[in-house]
């Protein structure tokens, strides 16, 4: 049966993550201005939210099962500010390690902020174009080609690179492999300056030449699938873990929006009265209620695809559905948000329009709004993408 329900210590942790959420703000607009800057990972004078890693390790299971419990966990620290995705360890290489390598793999590496680099100058949307290459050269893989846009690039311990091992041939050739940090021939050529998340680093690389050792094929499978998506299904499966997680941080960040509308409503006496027929409330109140009723579709949906993680069930179509509905209420949540606050929702004096920037990105990375639409037509369809580009 499906159950959302939060157990004890499920309502003790959100309290610990509610108040690194206090401590994340006055943070964010630093990070937000300054973003040519590598800093330290945190503020020497902030205080350490270690223990909440250890609590959720505690929790057992609780309440809700437990990539229920991971999308409850970042709506609230993004709720907090995208400053939580500095660093962040279910960050999309760790993703593509548990989708796509072993038992043993996981074991080496699964300590490491691992970043994901799929992405090229030309190859965003249609992962299955990847033209870097990856060449068995005795006991060693050679890797060239050139990657964009690899979040947490510069801050990670390696790069989960996915390369081709044989262009001619398109996803069934498609393998992702593990470059750690410094490995000769990987070389960082580019930071963007970007209008969101600028807390957050988005990194080009070059791969010239670059040797690692035969075993960083995760997986291990060394044949080439011509008929069937052979690597490329690893690639597709780690985007149904973190679909649902990226929904959950456009979610945070408009649960955030939200509050601070709210608040300002009831400065100036304005409150929403549930009750009210329609005909009684106010345009504002009757917006706030609509972005609150989307809110909670959209956690719901986030919810269930997660759940079916958890159940071991195929969820390609809830995750794709689950980020087409996250991205759409975050940049629609937003721009709500500045609507109702006017001048005051674009001063630097207040973090709403950071976080209309930020919640931007949401209907974008890891498969725009329309991949995302494309996605779900073709589960309902029952169509391949060959029938459905
Ligand atoms: C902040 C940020 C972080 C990122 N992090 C990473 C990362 O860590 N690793 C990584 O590999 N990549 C990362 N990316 C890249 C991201 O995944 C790509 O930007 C995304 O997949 C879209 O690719 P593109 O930008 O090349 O757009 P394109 O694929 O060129 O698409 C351009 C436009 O055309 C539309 N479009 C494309 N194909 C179709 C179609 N078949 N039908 C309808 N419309 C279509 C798209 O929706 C989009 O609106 C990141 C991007 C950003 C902005």
């Amino acid at each position: 049966m499906i159950d959302f329900t939060l157990g004890e210590k499920d309502k003790k942790i959100i309290i610990e993550l509610r108040k690194q959420a206090e401590v994340q703000r006055k943070y964010a607009r630093y990070y937000d201005l300054h973003e040519d800057e590598i800093l330290p990972e945190e503020f020497p004078e902030s205080p350490e939210f270690d223990h909440i890693d250890q609590m959720v390790e505690e929790r057992g299971q609780d309440g809700c099962t437990p990539a229920v419990f991971l999308i409850l966990r970042t709506i609230e620290e993004f709720r907090g500010d995208f400053l939580k995705l500095r660093g962040l360890r279910t960050a999309l290489g760790n993703a593509s390690l548990t989708a796509a390598g072993t038992k043993e793999q996981k074991k080496k590496w699964g300590h490491m902020l691992l970043a994901m680099a799929s992405t090229e100058p030309g190859c965003g949307s249609d992962s299955k174009a990847i033209e870097t290459t990856a060449v068995l050269n005795g006991d060693e893989w050679v890797l060239n080609g050139e990657k964009i846009f690899v979040t947490n690039g510069i801050r990670c311990d390696g790069i989960v690179v996915w390369a081709t091992l044989d262009k001619s041939i398109g996803r069934g050739a498609i393998k992702a492999f593990l470059v750690e940090k410094n490995t000769p021939g990987l070389t960082l050529t580019k930071k963007e300056k970007k209008m969101g998340i600028r807390c957050s680093d988005s990194d080009a690389f070059v791969l010239k030449d670059c040797c690692i050792p035969r075993e960083n094929l995760l997986g291990r499978d060394e044949t080439i699938k011509v008929k069937s998506g052979g690597g490329f299904k690893g690639l597709m499966k780690t985007f149904n873990l973190t679909r649902p997680l990226v929904s959950a941080r456009g979610l945070g960040t408009i649960l955030a929006c939200l509050e601070f509308v709210t608040d300002a409503m009831k400065k100036e006496g304005i409150e929403v009265d549930w009750e009210a027929g329609q005909h009684k409330r106010s345009a504002v109140q009757q917006k706030l209620i609509e972005l609150e009723a989307e809110l909670e579709v959209a956690t719901l949906t986030t919810f269930y695809a997660s759940w079916l993680a958890d159940m071991g069930v195929s969820n390609n179509l809830e995750a794709s559905v689950s980020k087409a509905k996250g991205g759409d209420v975050s940049r629609r949540g937003a721009q709500m948000a500045l609507d109702i606050l006017g001048a005051t929702g674009i001063t630097h004096d207040h973090l709403v329009e950071k976080w209309f920037r930020d919640a931007r990105v949401t209907d974008i990375y890891e498969g725009t709004a329309e991949i995302q639409r494309l996605v779900t037509a073709r589960a309902l369809l029952n169509y391949s993408s060959a029938d459905l580009m």
